[in-house]
């Protein structure tokens, strides 16, 4: 499924008379072939649901074809609630894992009776008195050293997120004491991680913790989340995770832990956004301007503002040139974008065919954590977003943001009057 680009030049060019470069283009079939293998593989574990992380596209059309899906949503901000309540996610198909969270944030999740799950022991409090205490309640743990995380997430030990194991057995104490009935218990420690062994020990730990958790307090914990944090393959040498060795990795430590301890069915969910749509995603661009100084460059019409993983982690991301695939790559480029920072690049030293002014550039893997990412420093706006439907239509689900978007937080207007 690698690289997977579903147009030819001739099609892209016909659609980049309709719409402009750059957009990113997303393929709806894609993703629901996707999403079908991933509740195939999964579907021993009791109420499995995987609940997608907005974050990684928030498009209200998007989270329509992933509920169809029979996705939920998880949420960490009032606007990622709203979208799935636009998209007719509710209730509890919706994960609210937020930190650091405001009062109305709460409000909202209580008022559209998603599952909050709980990030400091403080928060049973705050919750509390700003929007009521649920029946249902979720703790996200932190192992801290017990586990290591891995490069996007960090060290859990440093990281800001969770209770601390001693800290999570007091919450459902107290939880317990004020009348939540049903319980929770969430994790999400790593991000991109292609070791399929890490999800496995993951889900270890939280079986391990519900164990726990019952001989201490006697509560037994209806649903376990593993977070999301499932990689996807960037590079062309990587190789896709096995679904399948996760999932029968995770079926014996529930046999031996779960099952055994008489703590059977605990539903497990996931919340990955990264796999469900990175790969089916891809920013199409055309070259604006060639440069040779100390190096070849290849400018694009596109810039961080529309993809800032190259910029902001050095991510590598797959590049294609349509039309010139089978062209001997031996040009080597610096691909940028025209922001005044240096890291505006989506690729350095890549050995790239020859390219000219006007190619088409697609780069790859940019359905999660794409568009959504990107800001507008330096004026940039940002691109449209276009989803290329199961019927081969294809149908624009964002438009691109225009220079009045951009200027509407201001009122010129008053400028007459300030200073002469
Ligand atoms: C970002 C995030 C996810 C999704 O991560 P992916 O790497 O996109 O799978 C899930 N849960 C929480 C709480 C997150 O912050």
């Amino acid at each position: 499924m690698k690289y997977n680009y579903p147009l030819t030049r001739e099609q892209t060019l016909e659609l980049i008379a309709r719409h402009p470069t750059p957009f990113h283009l997303y393929d709806e079939q894609m993703i629901r072939d996707n999403a079908s293998r991933l509740r195939s593989v999964f579907a021993w574990m009791p109420g499995f649901i995987n609940y997608f992380a907005v974050k990684a596209l928030p498009n209200p059309f998007i989270l329509k074809v992933l509920k169809e899906c029979g996705m939920g949503a998880d949420c960490s901000s009032l606007a990622e609630l709203m979208l799935a309540e636009q998209a007719g996610i509710l209730g509890e198909n919706i994960m609210f894992s937020s930190n650091n969270t405001p009062a109305e944030e709460f409000m909202l999740a209580r008022k559209l009776r998603a599952i909050i799950n709980l990030d400091d022991l403080s928060h049973i409090d705050y919750l509390e008195k700003s929007a009521g205490l649920p029946e249902l309640l979720s703790f996200r743990y932190n192992p801290g050293p017990l586990k290591a995380g891995n490069a996007i997430i960090g060290q859990p030990e440093e990281a800001k997120y969770g209770l601390t194991g001693t800290q999570l057995i007091e919450a459902f104490r107290i939880a317990r004491q004020r009348g939540v009935k049903r319980f929770g218990l969430h994790t999400m420690l790593a991000s991109n991680e292609l070791n399929e062994d890490y999800h496995v020990a993951t889900a270890k730990m939280l079986f391990e913790m519900v164990v726990e958790i019952n001989h201490q307090t006697g509560i037994q914990i209806e649903f376990v989340d593993l977070g999301g944090g499932y990689g996807v393959p960037y590079r062309p040498e990587q190789e896709e995770l096995d679904l399948e060795k996760i999932s029968q990795g995770i079926r014996r430590e529930y046999d031996h832990l779960i099952v055994a301890n008489g703590l059977a069915p605990l539903k497990i969910c996931m919340e990955n956004g990264r796999m469900v749509t990175g790969p089916f995603g891809w920013l199409v661009t055309r070259v604006r301007h060639l440069k040779h100084i100390y190096r070849d460059y290849v400018g694009l019409d596109a810039s961080m503002a529309d993809l800032m993983r190259p910029g902001i982690y050095g991510a590598y991301h797959h590049i294609t040139v349509p039309g010139k695939e089978t062209q001997p790559h031996d040009h080597k480029y610096d691909v940028t974008g025209s922001l005044c920072e240096n890291n505006d690049k989506f690729a350095i030293g890549r050995m790239l065919p020859p390219i000219e002014v006007g190619d088409i550039v697609v780069i790859h893997t940019t359905g999660a954590h794409g568009h959504a990412m990107g800001f507008n420093y330096n004026g940039q706006l940002r691109s449209a977003e276009l989803l290329r439907r199961s019927s081969g239509e294809i149908s624009m689900i964002r438009r691109a943001e225009s220079i009045n978007d951009y200027f509407a937080t201001l009122d010129f207007s008053a400028l007459k009057n300030f200073l002469p």
